[in-house]
């Protein structure tokens, strides 16, 4: 491998949480080693159709949190080449009237939260989305939903990673994190190379346990598959970022019972799939959609049943949308903690270890993730409150 040097700290992970960290970190003057098993957003942040979704979240510190997260994506605009960040506004579909109370009540509660939500009917719907389909009857409309390319702020966080005098260490493996008189002492890599470290940052996305667990330090994440593909461009653009009617049995308003509620055939094949109907326009006119996704599942592939439901929903709500080719189709996997929050920790459990994993949106959060890393490793007050991040928060209330 060739790189046994130390450094004052190593990122394991070059997602978008540990490029960020890697970034900030070695703004803060650290030097710095970023590693990862295949290359910079080779996991879930090079998978991801870009949704920055602010009416997904709950009231509280998820939306407080996720409204400080879509702040500074937006500020990255400023400091970054430029990653495709567009404050499109973001719509969640309904087609069946069944769905429209449920509808209701989410702008209730979103508002109630903060959010500048509200239900839109159709004509309106069609004047901000003229080509979506004649089945859908409304929407709910968030103009502070966005849109960017994350695999290109990766690799933009990379690059600038290096330029700033960066180490990117790829492929490399992290198989052990060393530990030198009860604190950290850097990583093992599966060739047998040690590198020194008195700060290591775990951000290796839903195989951080594989690293974590040896310590007694797991996180209680399940993988969570997410689907994807992608269109040839299209002869027409879709402004906002667009969801629909299925996400909401996954965001569920409060007081809502969605069992009840009617399903597509193709929510029938595989029962165990859940599905979010999203899609979103590229600069080049090529439509990213989907996302079937599977709670407990880490296969990184596409599945037949999940490609079947986003491709016959998706052209319901875009008709226009059938003709066109299928270039790509992909899966990626997401580590979903118990309640959704990402774990930002540097008390994890052994000095100089700071946890950064377990992002669930980390469209959203993974950049500002970054930063609080550094702040963390600089001794600073962070730039957002971790109480609410720790990983003992995962622990039994004691009686
Ligand atoms: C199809 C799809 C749709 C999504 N939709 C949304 C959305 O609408 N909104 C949203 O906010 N988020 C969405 N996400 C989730 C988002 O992509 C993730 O939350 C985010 O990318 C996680 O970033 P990460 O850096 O934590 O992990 P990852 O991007 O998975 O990066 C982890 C990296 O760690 C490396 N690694 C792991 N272990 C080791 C090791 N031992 N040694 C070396 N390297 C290691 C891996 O190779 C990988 O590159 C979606 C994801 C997918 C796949």
């Amino acid at each position: 491998m060739g790189v046994n040097r130390g450094f004052d700290a190593i990122v394991v992970g070059a997602g978008i949480a540990g490029t960020a960290s890697a970034w900030y970190l070695r703004r803060e003057g650290f030097s710095v080693a970023l590693l990862d098993m295949h290359h910079p957003g080779w996991g879930a942040s090079g998978r991801n159709p870009g949704f920055l979704w602010l009416q997904t979240k709950a009231a509280g510190l998820s939306m407080d949190f996720s409204l400080a997260c879509r702040r500074f994506a937006e500020s990255l605009t400023g400091e970054f080449p430029d990653f495709c960040f567009r404050a499109s506004g973001g719509l969640i579909i309904y087609r069946d009237e069944a769905y429209e109370p449920v509808a209701r009540a989410f702008v209730a509660d979103r508002v109630a939260s903060g959010l500048p939500v509200e239900l839109l009917e159709r004509p309106a719907l069609r004047d901000l989305c003229p080509d979506i389909g004649p089945d859908v009857s409304g929407a709910v409309w968030n103009p502070l939903d966005a849109h960017q390319d994350t695999r290109l702020l990766v690799r933009h966080l990379a690059d600038g990673f290096v330029q700033a005098g960066g180490t990117i260490v790829a492929p490399a493996r992290a198989e052990a994190i060393l530990i030198d008189k009860d604190a950290c002492g850097g990583i093992r890599l599966a060739d047998g190379t040690e590198i020194e470290s008195r700060i290591v940052v775990i951000a290796g996305g839903p195989w951080s346990n594989e690293l974590l667990s040896r310590l007694g330090l797991a996180i209680p994440y399940k993988p969570t598959r997410f689907e994807a593909a992608e269109t040839a461009p299209a002869p027409f653009r879709i402004k906002p970022v667009v969801s629909g009617q299925s996400l909401f049995r996954f965001f569920t308003p409060p007081g809502v019972d969605v069992s009840m509620l009617p399903r597509e055939p193709s929510e029938r094949i595989r029962p165990e799939l859940g599905f979010t109907e999203q899609i979103a326009s590229y600069p080049d006119g090529s439509l990213q959609f989907g996302c079937a996704y599977e709670i407990g599942s880490d296969l990184d592939r596409a599945t037949v049943a999940g490609q079947a439901m986003a491709c016959s929903i998706t052209s319901r709500n875009f008709p226009g949308i059938a003709g066109l080719p299928i270039v790509r189709q992909w899966a990626g996997v997401v580590a979903q903690t118990p309640d959704g929050l990402p774990v930002i920790d540097s008390s994890a459990g052994l000095a100089g270890l700071i946890v950064n994993t377990g992002h669930f949106f980390g469209n959203l959060a993974g950049a500002f993730s970054g930063r609080i890393v550094a702040d963390m490793a600089a001794g600073r007050v962070p730039a957002y409150p971790v109480e609410g991040f720790s990983r003992n928060r995962f622990k039994p209330a004691a009686a």
